[in-house]
């Protein structure tokens, strides 16, 4: 049985037909306008009707960044797009004349590792989508945890320093402004400003503006401050996942995202201070970390799996 996974970002809909295995049959990516909800709603439109030509689609599943509510229809808010109360199911389901599926997109790329990437074999995950903030998707017992009201598994969201750097949610000290991609650049500029002489590679290397490819870039090349922003992020996962790990229990974190293509500079220091952080150290198995492994498919993937079992 053939279905279309659809992920929506913030400049571009990518798009992709994909097998009972998992297997990306053929895929489309389309630029988009996130500042107008009915144009991004014509180019998923448009990328279904040309994935869909001659072939039999039963269903589509679409990964969406944001607050998606309990029914799997409505994009309540979205932080980095335009929707506010978007009805995207109706709405596409309107254009392409196909049961339609929503998911939040961290939700649909924790789904597409536990069922064919470097969640196979477990039942109880948890998969951190390290980008520009922390996305999050729980697996328990073989089943999405979604919550009440389809708004769990914000992990990115709790509070890792009262009082701390403000968040895009509008809240203070998220776990996300310490343990992201943004948090990572935020850490090398403070160090740099503040010890120049630390960040002598990295300074030469961005010649002003320093950004993430820079600081990891930097980082390979011995960059102390860019060394140093590495080591806040891994702690600041570390911890994280200690946290996680006292309320889910899982078998296992599945680290994907952006960043997670640095990993070698961050995975080894983030697995031994989770290891070190975790409460009844030394009395219980102590979950494995584990990188993703279907990279950026993975939310068109589970987004597609999931309009299966809709
Ligand atoms: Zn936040």
């Amino acid at each position: 049985m053939l279905t279309i996974g659809v992920d929506i970002g913030g400049t571009k809909v990518a798009a992709g037909v994909v097998d009972d295995d998992g297997v990306i049959v053929e895929q489309t990516l389309r630029p988009t306008d996130a500042e107008h909800p009915d144009l991004v709603a014509e180019t998923v439109a448009a990328c279904v009707r040309e994935l869909g030509a001659g072939r039999e689609i039963e269903a589509v599943g679409i990964g969406a960044a944001g607050f998606v509510d309990e029914s799997r229809s409505v994009v309540r808010f979205a932080p980095n797009l335009a929707w506010r109360e978007e009805p995207l199911q109706k709405r596409i389901s309107g254009l392409v004349g196909l049961p339609v599926v929503v998911e939040n997109d961290a939700n649909a790329m924790a789904w597409g590792e536990f069922r064919y990437g470097a969640g196979r074999g477990q039942s109880h995950i948890v998969c951190l989508t390290i980008g520009t903030g922390i996305g999050g998707g729980i697996v328990l017992d073989g089943a999405l945890y979604r919550g009440r009201w389809g708004m769990g598994a914000e992990l990115g969201h709790t509070q890792m320093v009262p009082g701390g750097r403000l968040c895009g949610c509008g809240l203070h000290g998220c776990w996300e402004q310490y343990a992201s991609g943004n948090a990572l650049v935020v850490e090398a500029r403070e160090i740099a400003a503040a010890h120049p002489e630390r960040a002598e590679i990295l300074l030469g290397l961005a010649g002003g503006k320093i950004d993430g490819e820079e600081v990891t870039e930097a980082a390979r090349r011995g960059d102390d401050a860019s060394l140093s922003a590495f080591a806040v992020l891994a702690d600041g996962l570390g911890q994280g996942m200690a946290d996680l790990a006292a309320v889910l229990d899982p078998g296992c974190f599945i680290l994907g995202g952006g960043v997670s293509r640095a990993a070698d500079l961050f995975v080894d220091r983030a697995r031994k201070a989770f290891e070190e952080r975790l409460t009844g150290r030394g009395h219980r198995p102590v979950a494995e970390v584990r990188l993703a492994e279907l990279g950026p498919s993975a939310g068109l993937v589970g987004a597609a799996d999931l309009a299966r079992r809709r």
